[in-house]
């Protein structure tokens, strides 16, 4: 740990960011449909939508509390209801049923008058994702493809391990990096996910018919998930909040190419989030030609972000035949791991991912594990789930949608960086 670097509290600027954000009130012209709301993700929730002339005095755009944090959509509740003439009480009642105890509509909250019910669902919205696909592996593995508005998809896998159940999330659709070996890279990025679409894919875990009790999150699906810090910071609000979906902070992992500033914003969150970076080459060299990023986050640097981080940090490594599973590969990431202290994860490639390459053999791995470990670094072989049913990063939405013809991290200019 630096003890020169001091973990400040966010709560106050996190709030205001919030407000910010959710303002739409304050806005002089609110989205009227999906496409408006897309549009003001492109263009900035702090910029006015162009508004359209004035010819009818439609009734008010609809607040969507699954973008807020459980205390903002509370007190968003609150205000409405006590102009309404509620009971004080009401407030938390409802903010219940959006995370802790889902509700799929405002109709189906029973416990509410019908009245009340209609008057709620007239001004706010609580969103479903709307599940397209649903596919079980032979080890229990379990892929999810949603439909946005839009028409974009997104993937979330839930992978069973003992105790555990891990629901790998997406936090974009499509990714930007064009990480070489990545399915999700491939087809290219096409927009920010909004907090309710990425938080959304855990709250549909709980409306299953038989509903998911989701452990671990891992930002490991579609989409680099500091790059779209604007939606994630507010996600990890109500993940942990014990009146969102209260998963500790400690079961939550962040995987990142290693986006500095973005790793600078999590490791000033004061909640004890756990931070992956994606690593998959210990020189420049060939990093850069496995994952374009690197020539703008080189691993010197990734190397230094993960040494500043309060805590422990992950190492992630694809193994890939032939490329990168040599033993001067074991060597240089060895030496990488304990510059920074981190545990190291070998990942058994998932064919079908980029075309182009191969898996490593197991025992090759093994080997390559025990060469680290010989160099005092701590390892795990991470075992290959749903191979049956392509779940790896990007897979499925490939599978049931053409690839396009990527497009460079260049192009886009809503790609947030924190
Ligand atoms: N953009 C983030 C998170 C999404 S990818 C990141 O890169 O960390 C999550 C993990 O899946 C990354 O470590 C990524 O390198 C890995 N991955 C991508 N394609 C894969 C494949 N075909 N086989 C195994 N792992 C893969």
């Amino acid at each position: 740990m630096d003890a020169g670097k001091v973990n400040r509290p966010t709560g106050g600027r996190e709030a205001r960011r919030l407000t910010a954000r959710s303002g739409a009130t304050s806005l002089k012209c609110k989205p009227r449909n999906a496409f408006a709301a897309l549009l003001q993700s492109r263009i900035g929730a702090g910029s006015p939508l162009p508004c359209r002339p004035m010819i009818s005095v439609s009734a008010p755009a609809r607040d969507n509390l699954l973008d807020l944090t459980p205390a903002d959509a509370e007190s968003r509740l609150g205000g409405v209801l006590t102009e309404w003439g509620e009971p004080a009480y009401r407030a938390a009642q409802i903010a219940r049923r959006l995370w802790m105890n889902p509700a799929p509509s405002f109709e189906a909250m029973t416990e509410l008058p019908a009245a009340l019910r209609t008057r709620l669902a007239e001004r706010f919205t609580i969103p479903r994702l709307e599940l397209v696909t649903h596919q079980l592996s032979s080890d229990g593995t379990q892929k999810f493809l949603f439909k946005l508005p839009d028409g974009e998809a997104i993937e979330t896998v839930a992978i069973p391990d003992g105790g555990r159940l891990t629901l790998c999330i997406s936090s974009q659709a499509g990714c930007a990096l064009q990480c070489a070996f990545c399915a999700t890279g491939a087809m290219g990025f096409t927009r920010n996910l909004l907090p309710h679409e990425i938080a959304g894919q855990v709250r549909e875990m709980r409306l299953l018919d038989t509903p998911l009790g989701v452990t671990n999150i891992v930002f490991m699906g579609m989409g680099e998930p500091l790059m779209n810090w604007k939606a994630v910071s507010p996600v990890l609000t109500i993940l942990n909040d014990p009146r969102g979906l209260g998963i500790g902070a400690r079961h939550i992992t962040i995987s990142t190419v290693g986006i500095l500033p973005g790793i600078v914003a999590l490791g000033e969150r004061p909640e004890q989030f756990r931070l992956a970076i994606s690593v998959h080459a210990p020189t420049d060299e060939l990093r850069q030609e496995l994952m374009p990023i690197n020539t703008k986050y080189p691993l010197a640097d990734v190397i230094d972000a993960a040494r500043e981080f309060e805590r422990r940090v992950t190492f992630e490594y694809v193994m890939l035949g032939g490329v990168n599973d040599q033993p001067e590969h074991a060597l240089g990431l060895a030496v990488l791991a304990q510059r920074c202290g981190a545990f190291v994860n070998l990942i058994p490639l998932h064919p079908g991912g980029a075309l182009g390459f191969t898996p490593t053999p197991p025992d090759e791995i093994q080997r390559f594990a025990r060469r680290m470990r010989s160099r005092g670094v701590e390892v795990a072989v991470r075992k290959s789930r749903g191979m049956d049913i392509a779940a790896a990063c990007g897979q499925l939405r490939v599978e049931r949608l053409r690839r396009r013809a990527p497009r460079s991290a260049d192009e886009h200019g809503d790609v947030q960086v924190a």
